[in-house]
C-alpha cells in the first residue's frame, strides 16, 4: 500500500503539475484555509495528546505554522526565479545561471512534541519547492495525527500530498521505499536509522534532533530575567522541547537568587500555584523515565508530580554531576539540574564534553564573554540573554550541528532545503573559442597561462 502512494505521487510529480507557481500558490492557499477551518479540531486535539492550552497551541503551533505560510506566500516568486551568474573567461561567451528544481516525492517525519508545527511548517517547505509530500505524524500524538490526517485528505489529493499514520511497522515500511528526500525531525537515535535508510537509494536528508542544551548564567547576568525567561524555557510544552535549556550552568555566586527568582517568575505565570494550564507528559513511559531521572535527587524547588493526569511540576535539581543520570540523556521534560561554576572555562569544558548541541543559551550583560562563547562553542543556533526566541522568525535558518542534527529549514531555507538548484552553462553558437581544443600548442598554451594563471 505505501509503495503505491509513492508510486502514484512519483507519476503526479512527473506530471509536472507542482510545478508551476500558480499552483504552488493555490496549495499554500488551501492549507491556510484548511488550518484555519480546522483550527479548534487541531487545538481540541493537541489538548487530548499534551493538555496543550488554547493560546499556547495558537503560539506555538497554529500560528507559527500560519506566519510560516504568510511568509513563504509573499517571496514564492522570487524564490522561483532562476539566478544569473558570472560566466568565468573560460566559458565566454555564453552565460551561467542557477535553476532551481523540485526534487521530487518527500516524506517528512515528525515527532510528537510540537506535532502540528513540525508537520506543517516542513510541509510549507515542501509545497513552495514544488514537491510532493508524504507526512508521517508520531503515533505518540494520537490525537493529532489522526486530526492531521483529516486535515490534509480534506484538502488535497493522495497523489500529491498524503498522511500516513501508525508506528514501527508503517515507519519501516516507508523507509524501505525510494523518496527522492526524507525531512526528519526527531531524536538522534532514530535519526541514525532514517539516514542509514536514506543511505541505501542515496537518498538526500535533513535531519531536526536533539541533544542536551546548555544554558549558563554569569554573575553579571540580570538574575531576574534570566530566572524568568529559563523558566519560561522549561515550562513551555513541559519541557518537551527539542530546544528547551536542558541543563543550568550558574556561577556560584548568583545561584541562590536566581532559585528566588525562578520561584517567584512561576508564581507570576500560575497565579495561585495553579498549573493546570500548563502540559502535561506524552505517555506513561515518557512519565516514568522523568520520574527516575528525579529520584534520588535534591530537590531545590518543585518535585511534586500527579500520576493521575501524568503531571510534572516545574522542578530545580541540586547537587547535580556531570556523572548524575539526568546527565547521560536529553531530558525532555520540566527538570532543570543545576551545577555550579566559578571560572567560565569549566563551562565550555563540560559543553565540549558532551555532542554538540541543537541550542545554547548565554545570560551575561558582558560583551567579551558573549563573543567568547560564539567563538568556542559550536550549537545549532541560540540566544544572548533568552531561550527559545531564536525559534519563531522565518528569516532565521533553524537547524543542528553534528549530533543534533544535518541541514536547516524555515523561511527561505525551507524552500532551499527541499530545492535543487541546477547549474547550466548556456554557450553561445555564433562564436567557437578555439584554446581549449586539441592540439595544444605551446603559444595555445602560453594565452591559457595569461587567462587563468
Ligand atoms: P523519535 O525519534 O522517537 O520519533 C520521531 C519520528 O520517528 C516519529 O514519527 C516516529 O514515529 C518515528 N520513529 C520512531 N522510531 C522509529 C524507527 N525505529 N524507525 C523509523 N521511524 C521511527 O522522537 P520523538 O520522541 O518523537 O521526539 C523527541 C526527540 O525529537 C527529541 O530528541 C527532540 O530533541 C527531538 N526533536 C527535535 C526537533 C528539532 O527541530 N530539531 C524538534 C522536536 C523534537
Amino acid at each position: 500500500m505505501i509503495k503505491d502512494i509513492v508510486e502514484k505521487q512519483r507519476k503526479f510529480y512527473l506530471s509536472g503539475a507542482t510545478r508551476s507557481h500558480s499552483f504552488r500558490m493555490e496549495a499554500l492557499t488551501k492549507l491556510k484555509q484548511a488550518l484555519q477551518k480546522n483550527e479548534s479540531l487541531l487545538v481540541e486535539a493537541m489538548q487530548t495528546d499534551l493538555n496543550k492550552s488554547e493560546s499556547e497551541s495558537f503560539l506555538c503551533e497554529i500560528g507559527m505554522v500560519l506566519d510560516e505560510l504568510k511568509y513563504h506566500q509573499k517571496h514564492l516568486r522570487a524564490w522561483m526565479k532562476e539566478r544569473r551568474i558570472r560566466p568565468s573567461k573560460a566559458q565566454l561567451p555564453g552565460k551561467c545561471f542557477i535553476s532551481p528544481e523540485p526534487y521530487g516525492v518527500t516524506l517528512i517525519m515528525a515527532p510528537w512534541n510540537y506535532p502540528v508545527n513540525l508537520c506543517f511548517v516542513p510541509l510549507i517547505g515542501a509545497i513552495s519547492a514544488g514537491n510532493t509530500a508524504v507526512l508521517k505524524p508520531s503515533a505518540y500524538a494520537r490525537a493529532t495525527s489522526s486530526a492531521i490526517a483529516k486535515v490534509i485528505t480534506d484538502t488535497f489529493p493522495p497523489e500529491y500530498i498524503t498522511v500516513v499514520e501508525g508506528g514501527r511497522q508503517q515507519n519501516t515500511a516507508l523507509l524501505e521505499e525510494k523518496f527522492d528526500y526524507i525531512f526528519f525531525t526527531g531524536s538522534p537515535e532514530v535519526g541514525r536509522i532514517v539516514m542509514a535508510a536514506a543511505a541505501k537509494h542515496l537518498t538526500p536528508v535533513t535531519l531536526e534532533l536533539g541533544g542536551k542544551s546548555p544554558v549558563i548564567v554569569d554573575e553579571t547576568a540580570n538574575i531576574r530575567l534570566a530566572a524568568k525567561r529559563i523558566a519560561f524555557g522549561k515550562v513551555v510544552n513541559a519541557g518537551q522541547t527539542c530546544i528547551a535549556p536542558d541543563y543550568l550552568l550558574i556561577h556560584e555566586q548568583v545561584k541562590e537568587s536566581f532559585i528566588k527568582e525562578f520561584a517567584k517568575a512561576l508564581a507570576e505565570f500560575f497565579p495561585g500555584a495553579k498549573m493546570d494550564p500548563m502540559c502535561t507528559i506524552i505517555t506513561p513511559k515518557h512519565y516514568e523515565r522523568l520520574k527516575g531521572l528525579m529520584a534520588g535527587e535534591k530537590i531545590l524547588l518543585g518535585g511534586k508530580y500527579d500520576d493521575t493526569r501524568r503531571f510534572i511540576e516545574p522542578t530545580l535539581l541540586d547537587g547535580i554531576t556531570l556523572a548524575s543520570p539526568i546527565m547521560q540523556e536529553e531530558i525532555f521534560g520540566p527538570l532543570l539540574p543545576i551545577l555550579t561554576f566559578k571560572e567560565l572555562e569549566e563551562c565550555i569544558n563540560v559543553i565540549r564534553s558532551l555532542p554538540r548541541p541543537l541550542a545554547f543559551y548565554l545570560f551575561s550583560e558582558n560583551p567579551q564573554t558573549q563573543r567568547l562563547f560564539l567563538e568556542k562553542i559550536s550549537f545549532g543556533g541560540g540566544c544572548i540573554n533568552d531561550t527559545i526566541m531564536h525559534f519563531p522568525n522565518p528569516r532565521l535558518p533553524f537547524g543542528g550541528v553534528g549530533n543534533s542534527g544535518i541541514g536547516s529549514y524555515h523561511g527561505r531555507h525551507s524552500f532551499d532545503t527541499f530545492t535543487h538548484y541546477r547549474s547550466v552553462f548556456k554557450q553561445s553558437t555564433r562564436f567557437d573559442m578555439a584554446l581549449r581544443y586539441m592540439p595544444y600548442t605551446k603559444e595555445k598554451l602560453k594565452l591559457i597561462r595569461k587567462l587563468l594563471g
